[in-house]
C-alpha cells in the first residue's frame, strides 16, 4: 500500500536530540543562555551578518524591528499582496496600515515599480518577502528606498539558502527576519531570528527584546521603555544548534528535491515553477507549480487529485487583501489570479524519489484530464 505523502516534515537526527537533551539536563542557572548564544553565533556565521537575536517567532522579530523603525499609528508599510498573514500582522499590531501591491508574474515576489507608485508621505517601510525562497529584486527595491529615504526590510522566513548577487537573503535590507517554525527548512519547532548589520539599530532592538532594559543599565529590574518578550528558550536553541551544523545539508536537499521537480515538470506545456535567474540561487523552501490559464487546470482540480492520491496539497497563498479584515485590492492581478491555478508541492528532507514521482504523476494526469 502506498503511504500518505506529507508536504513538510522536519529532519531531526540524534545530533539535535543530543543537544536538546543536554540543554534540558544541564542548561539552567549559569548555563541558561549557552545554546542561545551559540545558535546566534552559528546563524551569524552562516549568513555573514554582524548581529543576530534569537526570537520566539519570525512574527515577533518583525514586530520588534518595525517598532524600532518607529512605525506607528497612521503609518503605512508596503508589502506584496501575496503573502502569509505573519508578514502583515505586525504592521497592524503597531496601528499602521499594510499597503498591498501586486507581485511579479515570474518570481511571485513584490513588483518594485508598483512599490514606487504606492509610496506616500506616510510610508515608513517596505517589506521584501522572499516568497517560497524565491528572491525579491533587492537592487531595485534598495534604490527606491534610498531615493525616498524609506528602509527596505526582509522577511526571509522562507529564504534560508537563498542568495542574491552573492549576499544571503536577510542580510541585504535594514534588517532581516527568519522563522524556524516546524514547516521551515531549518526548525526549532517554533522560533525566529532578527538579523542586522547596523550597530545602533541592533542596540535598539536588543533593548526592545529585553523588555526595554538597555544593556548598560546597572539598576536591577529597570526598563527604560516598554519593550517586548519574544525570546527563544535554550532548549529550542539547542535543537537549532544541531540544525545549524547540518544547514548546508538541509539546504542542499531542498535544492535537490526542487531540481527533480523542475526536471520533470518544466518540460510539460503550460507549467512553470519557482524562478531562479542568473544572479541568484534560491533555497527552494517550497517547490510550487503554476499552470497557465490555457491549461484549464484549477486549484480545486489539483486539490482533488492530490487528495485522491493521498498526497498533502497546500494551496498558493490567498491574496492578503482578499481576507475579511483588509480592503480588497482586485487590481493586484497576479496576486489574485495565480492562486487559482497553482499548488505547493511536498518537499520534506527524507522524501524519496519514488514519492516525488508520484507527485509528478498526479500533476501530469491533471494536465491530461483538463486538456
Ligand atoms: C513562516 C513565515 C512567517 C512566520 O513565522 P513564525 O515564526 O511562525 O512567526 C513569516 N513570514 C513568512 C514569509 C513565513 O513563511
Amino acid at each position: 500500500m502506498k503511504s500518505r505523502i506529507h508536504y513538510t516534515k522536519p529532519s531531526i537526527t540524534d545530533l539535535e536530540v543530543g543537544y536538546a537533551t543536554d540543554a534540558a539536563r544541564h542548561g539552567w542557572g549559569d548555563r541558561c543562555y549557552e545554546y542561545i548564544n551559540r545558535f546566534e553565533e552559528l546563524f551569524k556565521q552562516h549568513l555573514g551578518a554582524k548581529y543576530a537575536i534569537a526570537t520566539s517567532s519570525c512574527t515577533g522579530a518583525l514586530h520588534m524591528g518595525l517598532a524600532a523603525l518607529g512605525v506607528g499609528p497612521g503609518d503605512e508599510v508596503i508589502l506584496a499582496d501575496t503573502n502569509w498573514i505573519a508578514s502583515a500582522a505586525p504592521i497592524t499590531y503597531l496601528g499602521a496600515k499594510p499597503v498591498f501591491v501586486d507581485i511579479l508574474q515570474g518570481t511571485w515576489c513584490i513588483d518594485p515599480a508598483l512599490v514606487e507608485s504606492a509610496i506616500t508621505p506616510r510610508t515608513k517601510a517596505i517589506i521584501a518577502v522572499h516568497l517560497y525562497g524565491n528572491l525579491c529584486e533587492m537592487d531595485k527595491l534598495a534604490a527606491i528606498g534610498a531615493k525616498c529615504g524609506i528602509p527596505v526590510i526582509e522577511d526571509a522566513a522562507e529564504a534560508i539558502g537563498s542568495i542574491y548577487r552573492g549576499k544571503r537573503a536577510g542580510t541585504i535590507g535594514k534588517f532581516g527576519a527568519f522563522s524556524f517554525h516546524g514547516t521551515k527548512t531549518l526548525t526549532t519547532g517554533e522560533g525566529g531570528m532578527f538579523v542586522t548589520n547596523d550597530d545602533a539599530f541592533y542596540e535598539q532592538v536588543l533593548t526592545l527584546s529585553n523588555h526595554g532594559r538597555a544593556r548598560g543599565q546597572i539598576k536591577q529590574f529597570w526598563p527604560d521603555r516598554v519593550g517586548f518578550k519574544y525570546k527563544m528558550s535554550n532548549v529550542q536553541a539547542a535543537i537549532g544548534c544541531g540544525q545549524m551544523e547540518r544547514v548546508e545539508e538541509l539546504i542542499a536537499r531542498k535544492r535537490e528535491i526542487f531540481a527533480y521537480y523542475r526536471r520533470h515538470l518544466e518540460c510539460l506545456p503550460g507549467v512553470s515553477m519557482n524562478s531562479e535567474s542568473e544572479d541568484m540561487i534560491i533555497g527552494a523552501w517550497m517547490p510550487t507549480a503554476v499552470f497557465e490559464t490555457q491549461t484549464g487546470v484549477s486549484r480545486e482540480a489539483l486539490q482533488a487529485a492530490f487528495a485522491a492520491a493521498d498526497i498533502d496539497a497546500r494551496v498558493f497563498f490567498h491574496p492578503l487583501s482578499s481576507l475579511p479584515m483588509f480592503e480588497a485590492q482586485r487590481g493586484n492581478f497576479f496576486a489574485w489570479d495565480i492562486p487559482g491555478r497553482a499548488i505547493n508541492l511536498p518537499s520534506f528532507h527524507d522524501m524519496t524519489q519514488l514519492q516525488q514521482a508520484r507527485v509528478v504523476d498526479v500533476l501530469q494526469s491533471c494536465l491530461e484530464k483538463a486538456s
